[in-house]
């Protein structure tokens, strides 16, 4: 057999298929699994003497300030019990503003002077590290001469062993600050923007009658991503450079069959999976699901959820594992947002919710919601902020990646609204009457079989097609991008939804003062809320035309794509918004909004440039070998006296589409070297503007000659080849 990437995939499929698949040893219990080389609250107790072990735990649930000695003491434990588990190195884990994470290992061993070594890792150690800063972007909040950044522990979220093949490092989940103080990473905002959630939340909370300290909020992300041979993937210059496919005709079967949602495991995609399940158990990520999706070769992959800090931690560490663990299995996991055209994206469905510290989801409506008042204010508190933050929210999932998919009838469209569904829908408009009086029952689902048990009915139906709807307990935005940190868009619903609890609060408290009993306050105050906001909440089709024109009607923003979106982070009312709740200050902000542009630039031109490569180098070589090829055919049979009416035809066509690729690949590379010398803004409006058509025009020809070059002569897997060959 040769060795093409088609021929190396179809052997590795076969040779898997052949393979005994029989575990002969026993699995170890999955409950002894979990969290096992994590430095966890367990282990934590058991090493640590009890007093320090107290101030950890006040640190962790309620913010106190740890001293240095009893850091010391901490290190001393968090060492020994690394070594014990083979780790020779220690790294300061954090989350810059690259959207990967980034890591720096020390070694524990220092040389004594009698020529051996001692293990050492000090409380200061421990607490802060400094990585030269100057090599990650800071969009201009510092110089290169004033390159400080230190990395600074994160004592609520637990360390864990990174297992490599030649020994373990201790990682140390950090956030990454400035000399000054200023953020340089997604973790620090996170934080401060939980902090300034729970303030608000609790002061709603004591008018409850609650006696609760904190409120963190809670996040489960389901992962989407697609696995294909790995033969395939080094044979694409655009999956190893850009994440996503650049040329590529339609396959004939895609999936219009609809038979791969929920569909069996194919074996190594399952031994794949419980690979990655395996690890992500150890260090503590509470992995739950694992299905298939809709598109051919898609899957997805969901935790329990946790406090959205720990989360978002997990969410990276479960990406990270995704993407290293899929060459074990002779596969490359793609997690960017659109890797196919004309086949189903992937997403990452960010859920969402507030918890107290006795562990009550304030977004539960409990079985009669119309006198849950509680959870009315906490949810009247999420429409509202999601009605006056709709900007920020969508900017807070904009980037190029994703525009492939908004609005695009697959993920939801670029229009924020909220999916409330049928039971609390009604209860808004009983409150925008006046008040809510009574809950739509459930009831019993009949499935007209009485061998099968009843089936409680849920409250709503589903609606896929809603990029932030109200699930039962929870919110679920889903608009999020696989390819992104859930990071940002938790700190931009943290901040919406703080202000909005805050406005809540402030107007209960005056009406209290004022003498007027709580039942009443909360009334007036649903109502005003629930009138103000409901253009807000959208329960039909999002993805219809109908919704555009209805959504313009009610003054919604549809920003369609990431560079009308970005410049919604840097508005005055959110900046002014970030600044009162402390989450994040105007340079901060901007630094991320011209990140946020540079980002977008930067990966249109990677794409742009790969293009250009591959009509040059892999496509126009091929098309006109083939172009030859015809000719010569024509020749010879025109010689030998037959008709080359039809040939000529396609010689025809072959050369025009020769001709197109050749102009539409010098117009790119003009279009890409050709921006002018504005700034940032009008540099990405380019990429928008003109180099993405050029791009879309490109490919036309390249997938248009990918349809009439022989299989063979063609120097590129296909999508037929890639997303069913598994
Ligand atoms: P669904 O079927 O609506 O998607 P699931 O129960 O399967 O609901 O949950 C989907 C995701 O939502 C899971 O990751 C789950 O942990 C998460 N989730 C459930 N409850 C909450 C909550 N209170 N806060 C945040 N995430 C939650
Ligand atoms: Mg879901």
């Amino acid at each position: 057999m040769g060795s093409s990437p088609l021929q190396s995939a179809i052997r590795s499929v076969i040779e898997w298929g052949m393979r005994s698949q029989a575990t002969l040893s026993p699995q170890p219990k999955a409950t002894e699994q979990f969290g096992s080389l994590t430095f966890n609250d367990q282990v934590q107790r058991q090493r640590l003497p009890r007093d320090v072990y107290k101030a950890l735990r006040r640190t962790i649930t309620h913010g106190v300030p740890l001293d240095i000695s009893t850091a010391d003491i901490i290190a001393t434990a968090m060492k020994d019990w690394a070594l014990e588990h083979g780790a020779t190195h220690y790294t300061h884990w954090f989350q810059p503003l690259t959207g990967i994470t980034a890591e720096k290992h020390d070694s524990f061993i220092t040389p004594t002077t009698e020529g051996r070594a001692v293990a050492e890792f000090s409380g200061k150690d421990l607490i802060k590290g400094e990585p030269d800063a100057s090599s990650f972007p800071s969009g201009g909040m510092r110089s290169t001469f004033e390159a400080r950044g230190y990395t600074a522990w994160d004592p609520t979220s637990a360390p864990w062993i990174l297992v490599g093949q030649n020994g373990s490092t201790l990682v140390i989940p950090s956030a990454f600050v400035s000399w000054t103080g200023e953020s340089l990473d997604k973790k620090t905002p996170l934080l401060r923007s939980i902090e300034a959630l729970s303030k608000q939340a609790i002061r709603i909370l004591k008018l409850f009658g609650s006696d609760a300290e904190r409120v963190v909020t809670t996040c489960g992300p389901e992962q989407e991503y697609f696995l294909i041979d790995r033969n395939f993937f080094l044979a694409r210059p655009d999956l190893i450079n850009g994440g996503r496919t650049l040329f590529g005709a339609r396959p004939p079967k895609g999936q219009e069959m609809e038979d791969q949602y929920f569909g069996s495991i194919p074996d190594r995609v399952m031994a794949f999976m419980q690979d990655v399940e395996a690890q992500l158990f150890r260090v503590g990520v509470p992995i739950r699901t694992r299905h298939n999706e809709v598109a051919p070769s898609q899957y997805e992959i969901a935790p329990i959820f946790e406090n959205a800090n720990v989360a978002t931690d997990h969410q990276m560490m479960t990406m990270e594992v995704l993407r290293r663990t899929a060459p074990k299995y002779g596969l490359a996991c793609l997690t960017h947002e659109k890797p196919f055209a004309g086949v189903n994206g992937s997403g990452k469905h960010l859920n969402w919710s507030m918890s107290d510290d006795q562990g009550n989801n304030l977004l539960n409506p409990g079985e009669t919601p119309h006198d849950n008042v509680q959870f009315l204010v906490f949810c009247a508190a999420v429409v509202r902020a999601v009605n006056r933050f709709q900007g920020l929210l969508r900017m807070s999932i904009a980037n190029a990646g994703n525009d492939h998919r908004l609005g695009a009838n697959e993920a939801p469209p670029a229009i924020i609204s909220v999916f409330l569904g049928d039971q609390l829908t009604d209860l808004f408009e009983q409150i925008e009457q006046g008040a809510a009086k009574s809950t739509r029952p459930g009831g019993i689902l009949d499935t007209g079989v009485s061998v099968l048990p009843k089936l409680p009915r849920d409250a709503g139906d589903r609606n896929r097609t809603s990029p932030f709807a109200f699930t039962g307990n929870k919110f679920e935005f889903r608009a999020v991008g696989s390819n992104q940190s859930i990071a940002f868009p938790n700190i931009a619903l943290n901040v919406a939804v703080a202000e909005s609890l805050d406005y809540m609060a402030t107007e209960l408290e005056q009406a209290l003062q004022k003498g007027k009993a709580l039942k009443d306050a909360v009334a007036e105050l649903l109502q005003k809320v629930v009138k103000e906001n409901k253009r807000i909440v959208f329960n039909g089709n999002g993805y219809s035309e109908e919704w555009r024109e209805e959504a313009a009607r009610r003054g919604l923003l549809n920003l369609a794509n990431s560079v009308d979106a970005f410049g919604e982070l840097v508005k005055p009312e959110v900046v002014e918004t970030f600044e009162r709740y402390k989450v994040m200050n105007r340079r901060e902000l901007a630094a991320r909004h011209e990140i946020n542009l540079e980002t977008y630039i930067k990966t249109i031109n990677i794409e742009g440039q790969v293009m250009v490569l591959m009509a040059d180098r892999y496509i126009l070589p091929a098309a006109l070998r083939y172009q030859k090829e015809i000719a010569e055919s024509v020749t010879a049979v025109a010689e030998a006296g037959g008709t080359t009416r039809e040939a000529k035809k396609l010689l025809d066509r072959v050369s025009s589409l020769v001709d197109q690729l050749r102009e539409r690949t010098e117009q790119l590379r003009d279009l890409l070297n050709g921006h002018g010398n504005g700034g940032s803004e009008e540099h990405a409006r380019h990429m928008r503007d003109k180099v993405i058509p050029a791009m879309n025009a490109l490919r036309e020809a390249g997938d248009q000659l990918e349809l009439l070059v022989p299989h063979e002569e063609w120097p590129l897997p296909t999508y037929r080849e890639m997303l069913f060959i598994k």
